[in-house]
């Protein structure tokens, strides 16, 4: 059996997106700054397809930049919120501590810039406390950039709640929603949101494309100069087979959401419920409020990467930690930042399932993991530490 189970890293991309793309590649490839037909029919597709994005996030058209995927949009959305709160004197942002390297590595720059930065806690749950947010904001405050949806734990934060409070506060408030959009929904004026980053390869699209949401009067700054494209914010001739690519597979994922969601997380939660009954194993990250395909487990005793390596002999493509961090020692900051301890974040796995998943695959899911798990602690000398109760067990 082959079952790709990373879809938090990429998606398959679907037989609409790459449909809606090959127009652009083989007839309408004008450049759609030129004013031949050609370039001036590729101009219109593109904003037809801005058009249907921002209806799917309940944005306004013009509210909508292009991008080269969801790091780019994050760091487009934090440059901006930095240079306006720069002028005016404010220098502090808060943010969580399990955010994407996207966010987290250019809060880092701003740092070094002279930026405050307050990281907050995210619980054991995994999930941002609002009142601690709120407690967290000061006089000079210029943005709060929390996630949607956790890329590693899949958990969910009141997004609408922390809106709501960065509205009464007048501080403009940034979500990375690279996990969620296209798999919950999102409607970025009942839920208070100033600026929001999406990912086309999250939801079947093709990688390499995404947007950035910016709430009018939300002025952006530009982290490419050149041309006049995307109203002079963001230059480079458009990526437009990928932005094509993107509205269609954004239209096609919000059509099916409901129904999508209500069968994967039946799914997730009989993956949950079937790992949960090995020994010395935990999920991580609440177990209801999160993405309908994630799950994620640390067990004790084992290596994340020999799992992997086992899982991917029977057929399952995984992944432990992030896909961002593995190749280095160190754990996944989102476990650690969720009070898993270095030895038990080690041995952690992430299996986010697709829209296709079956419940016939969940089941060989279940049986390959269990098996791996049994074989590898059978010759772990950290397992055989912890059985003979020289080390005690932390799950
Ligand atoms: C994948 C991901 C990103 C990065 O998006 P790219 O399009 O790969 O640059 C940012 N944030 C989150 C939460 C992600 O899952």
């Amino acid at each position: 059996m082959q079952i790709y189970a990373d879809n938090a890293a990429t998606t398959r991309m679907s037989r609409t997106a790459i449909d809606a793309m090959l127009p652009y590649m083989e007839e309408i490839y004008g450049n759609p700054s030129s004013l031949y037909s050609i370039g001036q029919r590729a101009k219109e597709a593109l904003e037809q397809a801005r058009s249907d994005i921002a209806a799917v996030i309940g944005a306004d058209p013009r509210e909508i930049t292009f991008t080269s995927g969801g790091s780019e949009a994050d760091n487009q959305a934090l440059l901006s919120a930095a240079t306006l709160g720069k002028k005016q004197g404010k220098l502090h942002i808060v943010s969580s501590a399990f955010e994407h390297h996207a966010v987290l590595h250019a809060l880092k720059r701003l740092e070094s810039e002279g930026f405050e930065v307050t990281l907050l806690p995210v619980h054991e749950n995994g999930i941002v406390d609002v009142r601690e947010m709120e407690a967290a904001l000061r006089e000079d405050t210029c943005l709060v950039t929390i996630m949607t949806a956790n890329n590693e734990i899949g958990t969910l934060q009141p997004v609408r709640e922390i809106g709501a409070v960065c509205r009464a506060h007048g501080v403009p408030f940034h979500t990375d929603a690279v996990q969620a959009v296209g798999h919950l929904p999102i409607d970025v004026k009942a839920d208070n949101i100033d600026l929001l980053s999406a990912s086309a390869h999250k939801f079947h699209g093709p990688k390499g494309v995404g947007f950035l949401f910016a709430r009018r009067g939300v002025r952006l700054t530009n982290l490419i100069e050149g041309g006049a494209q995307e109203r002079g914010k963001r230059a480079g001739t458009e990526n437009v087979s990928g932005i094509m690519a993107m509205a269609a597979a954004l239209k096609e994922a919000a059509a099916g959401m409901a129904e999508n969601a209500a069968r994967m997380t039946a799914l997730r939660d009989r993956l949950i419920a079937g790992l949960s009954e090995i020994p010395h194993s935990a999920l991580n990250g609440d177990a209801v409020r999160r993405l309908p395909g994630n799950v994620n487990f640390c067990f004790e005793g084992i290596e994340g990467e020999s799992l992997l390596l086992l899982l991917d002999d029977k057929g399952i493509s995984a992944s432990s930690g992030s896909a961002c961090t593995s190749g280095s020692l160190d754990p996944s900051h989102v476990l650690l930042a969720i009070g898993r301890v270095h030895d038990v974040a080690h041995g952690s796995l992430r299996l986010s399932l697709g829209e296709d998943a079956t419940e016939e695959e969940v089941d060989y899911i279940i049986r390959s993991v269990r098996e791996i798990v049994e074989y590898l602690r059978g010759f772990s000398p950290v397992w055989r530490d912890l059985q003979s109760g020289k080390t005690p067990f932390i799950l």
